[in-house]
């Protein structure tokens, strides 16, 4: 059932190991096919020396299992409420990755301080607001969606194409889970830079709206100019 969804899933959670991204078992990405309905997913726990495609979880957009033998990602809840909330999503990814976590943890949003955050980002990487007790005790990894899902609330999510969820690290999105796997790879490496930057300077200021919005637009905008014609 699949199959190439299947293989994409499998070969975006090898490039976060690639990428250094992720250690152990640290991590999870997910696609989706809004044809079927249907969720393919890591595997919950599974060394990624060992995994293959077939250890790839499908689900439908509840949680139940459809196809596979293992456990999903325990992150499933996450991962289904950004699908439902947003139908323009085809991909979602979750990584630890340092630098982006240190941000996370420090319940600190990632101010757009250069063109290279706002050829992604209109703006800064927000941070959710962090879970209350009750958030934690029930329903803690659809909760953790939920909180996402506020935060976006109003805006495009692919002109946001990740969040910090408070306390804990990164989630990222895009139209393919290979577009979320990429974004999870430029939201590290602006989380480096951001830091990098307020070390240097500590009254760094975000980009120039004029400036942030150039990028972003030549790049993601109706008339979007950047790279080669498709
Ligand atoms: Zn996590």
């Amino acid at each position: 059932m699949l199959p190439a969804l299947r293989t994409e899933v499998y070969e975006a959670n090898l490039d976060l190991v690639r990428r250094g991204l992720v250690i152990y078992t640290f991590g999870n990405a997910s696609g989706i096919s809004r044809a079927e309905g249907l969720i393919v997913i890591k595997p919950s726990g599974v060394p990624y020396e060992t995994m293959r495609p077939d250890d790839m979880v499908i689900t439908d957009l509840q949680g139940w299992i459809v196809e596979g033998s293992l456990r999903p990602s325990s992150d499933l809840a996450t991962h289904l409420a950004l699908y439902r909330a947003f139908p323009s999503l085809g991909g979602v990814v979750h990584t630890h990755s340092r630098h982006a976590t240190a941000w996370a943890q420090a319940c600190r949003e990632i101010p757009c301080f250069g063109t290279t955050q706002a050829d992604y980002f209109c703006g800064a990487v927000p941070v959710t607001a962090e879970l209350t007790p009750e958030e934690i005790e029930s329903e803690y990894e659809a909760n953790t969606g939920a909180a996402i899902v506020r935060l976006l609330e109003g805006r495009d999510p692919l002109g946001c194409p990740a969040a910090l969820v408070a306390g804990h690290a990164p989630f990222c999105w895009g139209k393919t889970v290979t577009d979320a796997a990429h974004t999870a790879v430029i939201v590290e490496e602006v989380a480096a830079m951001a830091w990098q930057t307020l070390t240097i300077n500590p009254a760094a200021a975000p980009l120039p709206a004029e400036l942030r919005d150039k990028h972003y637009l030549r790049k993601n905008g109706p008339k979007a100019y950047y790279g080669q014609k498709a």
